[in-house]
Parts: C-alpha cells; sequence; structure tokens
C-alpha cells in the first residue's frame, strides 16, 4: 500500500476551516503563520488528516499552501455571501481529482476509515503530492460546499481577526470567533469609546 492509497480518517466538515485558519489574524498587517515549511505541514496533516509519513517531495509546501489559499479564497466567498469565483472552483475540482477518491470502509484501529484509491494522474501543481496529503481536507471542504452550499460560514466581526468558522447558533447570528476573545474585545472597546466620548 502506498501513500495514494493508504486508509483515511473522514472529517467533519467545518474541519476544513482548521487547516484555512492555521494562518490567522489575517486582518493584521503581520498574520500569524502556523506552517513555516514542509516539516510544519506533515506534522499537521499527521495529526489531524491521517496522513501516514512521508518524505516531502519537491515543491510539496509550496503546493500545500497554495491549497490552503484556495480554500481560503473559497470560504471567505462563501462567507461573505458571495459565489465562488469559477477559477477557484475548477482549482478545487483539479485538487480533488489528484486526491485520492473515498471508495469503501476499512477497519483501523477500534474505529473505521476510508479505504482510498488513488486519484487522477498526480500532474502540474499536484505533482508535489500535497492533493494526497491534505485528502481529507480537501474532502471535507467539498462537503461542506455540498451540504448547503457553505450558508453558515462566517469570518469573524473583528477586522483584524477573520477567524473563519460555521455558525451553528439556531438563529444564525453569531458574529465572532469566540465572544471571549474578539466578541469582549469590541464590547471593551466600545465602552471606553463611550467613556471617553462622556469625558470630553
Ligand atoms: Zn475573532
Amino acid at each position: 500500500m502506498s501513500v495514494r492509497d493508504a486508509p483515511r480518517p473522514a472529517l467533519p466538515p467545518e474541519a476544513c476551516l482548521d487547516f484555512v485558519n492555521t494562518r490567522h489574524w489575517r486582518g493584521k498587517p503581520q498574520p500569524t503563520e502556523t506552517l513555516h515549511g514542509a516539516a510544519d505541514l506533515l506534522a499537521w496533516a499527521a495529526q489531524h488528516a491521517g496522513a501516514p509519513p512521508t518524505a516531502p517531495g519537491p515543491g510539496l509546501f509550496e503546493a500545500g499552501i497554495a491549497l490552503r489559499e484556495l480554500l481560503h479564497r473559497i470560504v471567505s466567498a462563501r462567507a461573505a455571501g458571495e459565489r465562488v469565483a469559477e477559477a477557484d472552483l475548477a482549482a478545487l475540482d483539479a485538487a480533488l481529482e489528484a486526491a485520492p477518491m473515498r471508495r469503501s470502509l476499512v477497519a483501523a484501529g477500534d474505529g473505521y476509515a476510508w479505504r482510498t484509491q488513488p486519484g487522477g494522474p498526480e500532474r502540474g501543481e499536484h505533482a508535489s503530492g500535497a492533493a494526497t496529503l491534505l485528502a481529507p481536507v480537501l474532502w471535507a471542504a467539498a462537503d461542506l460546499l455540498a451540504q448547503d452550499g457553505g450558508k453558515r460560514l462566517r469570518a469573524c466581526a473583528n477586522p483584524e481577526c477573520r477567524w473563519l468558522f460555521v455558525d451553528a447558533s439556531r438563529n444564525g447570528s453569531r458574529r465572532w470567533c469566540d465572544m471571549a476573545a474578539c466578541g469582549n474585545r469590541a464590547k471593551a472597546h466600545r465602552h471606553y469609546l463611550r467613556t471617553k466620548a462622556a469625558k470630553a
């Protein structure tokens, strides 16, 4: 069995955002980057996407980051209520074609995983193996879009934060990544402006 047909876990659809959010504080002049090289990418994929150990091929890191930024553009468009750009949709399709395909269940540990079969020939930007490495993330992103069109995708209302999340609130009104962080910071800031205005 090779990396290209190794069993892989199913991720909840929103888990694709964990990958997108590996770069955060995206509204700041210097966003926080947590993936600095192929070793970081491989470790992330092993921990979050059940990737078997692999030696990084040439261009793997760059292609993996390109896939992350592709997913970022796609989910950001949906979070803003916009349609996904045709070119981005075509690029996601090409990555899904190159990624291993979900075929049947196989016992794994005390649970189950997807038995996969190799996807299309990995050519061009997918020749690096990034689509294979990140296959469960790509499936999750496609599942997210196919489920309800990504209608509940949101970006944190803090313009510096822009953390992406799925709004699971009943009335679909969640605005912050985390009330304790961005929500309270915004409230405190409004309070500060009010008291400053009152004192002036
Ligand atoms: Zn936030």
